[in-house]
């Protein structure tokens, strides 16, 4: 990868936080630095749209106001608490996490990005939100909205296809963080990606970064046919309500409600929702049975949150 220039890294630098100071977006997570607030924030953010977060955050943590509290709670009142962020399998985990940090670490967090890692659930994307949102650690984070402005700032469009792997945009990341600012940019490019480089329709009219980006005489000159790959983005091509992941959602929201159930009749309400072969319903029982998310009492032949 060839060399860039450092005077090129400061003005992006200078011009990316600049834009920040006027556009930062208010958001409860950036009032605190409490890692567990950050924590709750950063998985729940990871796979669920800010708007949808917004309401269900405040109403986790008054739930839980503190890893204690999450820590000696019932797993099932954890996953009642998700319903509506998806991706339930988050709330076993940020569960067993907190149980973790209570139980080895005496309820506290480390800053160390390596032994953050170490934590149930906690992957190095996490890891590094916490170091640096809740620490103030000059590291660098790659989350959807990072790798896409560095890919196009350095590499160009990232579709059809990336250009890079994680570990090389992580470390051009790295090499573009300001020194002793790592909160601050961090925040920074969540926004600019989320409001400026967005990823399906960019706003490189008004960029301030515009003339140092790779991608953007791309943009301009894209074929018709770029310009709708980049506004269908990557999404997969099966229908939502066909997958595991929807009737995943719907056996979970049926049994947030119910004490247990005998699985004939778990089928049947799933059936009134949608058609469920009984293979099908039988695997994805055993998988939600393996995620932690379900308990299968085999002789009364029922099932019920665990
Ligand atoms: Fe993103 Fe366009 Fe700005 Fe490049 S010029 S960083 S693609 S908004």
């Amino acid at each position: 990868m060839e060399e860039i220039d450092p005077q090129k890294i400061r003005i992006i630098q200078r011009r990316i936080l600049s834009w920040f100071d006027k556009h930062e977006r208010d958001l409860p997570w950036r009032r605190t630095r409490d890692p567990y607030k950050i924590l709750i924030a950063e998985v729940m953010l990871q796979q669920t749209q800010v708007d949808r977060v917004l309401p269900k955050y405040q109403e986790f943590l008054r739930a839980f106001p503190s890893v204690r509290a999450l820590a000696n709670a019932p797993v099932a009142d954890v996953i009642r608490s998700w319903s509506g962020l998806g991706y339930n399998r988050r709330a076993v985990l940020l569960h067993r996490c907190s149980q973790t940090i209570v139980k080895t670490h005496g309820g506290t967090f480390s800053s160390s990005v390596s032994a953050l890692e170490q934590l149930p659930g906690i992957g190095p994307y996490t890891a590094r939100a916490i170091a640096t949102f809740s620490f103030g650690e000059d590291v660098a984070v790659l989350d959807t909205n990072h790798r896409r402005i560095i890919h196009r700032l350095f590499l160009g469009l990232e579709l059809p296809k990336a250009l890079a792997s994680d570990k090389k945009l992580l470390s051009l990341a790295e090499m573009l963080l300001p020194k002793g600012k790592g909160y601050s940019w961090n925040q920074a490019l969540m926004d600019f990606g989320a409001l400026m480089c967005t990823s399906r329709s960019p706003k490189c009219a008004i960029c301030p970064v515009q003339q140092f980006c790779r991608a953007y005489p791309e943009i301009q000159a894209a074929s018709p046919l770029k310009i709708v790959l980049l506004r269908r983005g990557k999404r997969g091509k099966e229908k939502f309500e066909d997958s595991d992941r929807f009737y995943r959602g719907r056996i979970l929201d049926i049994l947030r409600s119910e004490e247990h159930l005998p699985r004939a009749e778990l089928l049947r309400h799933i059936r009134h929702i949608r058609p469920l072969g009984k293979i099908r319903f039988s695997r994805i029982l055993k998988q939600l049975k393996k995620d932690g998310l379900i308990r299968m009492n085999k002789k009364a032949d029922t099932i019920q949150l665990p």
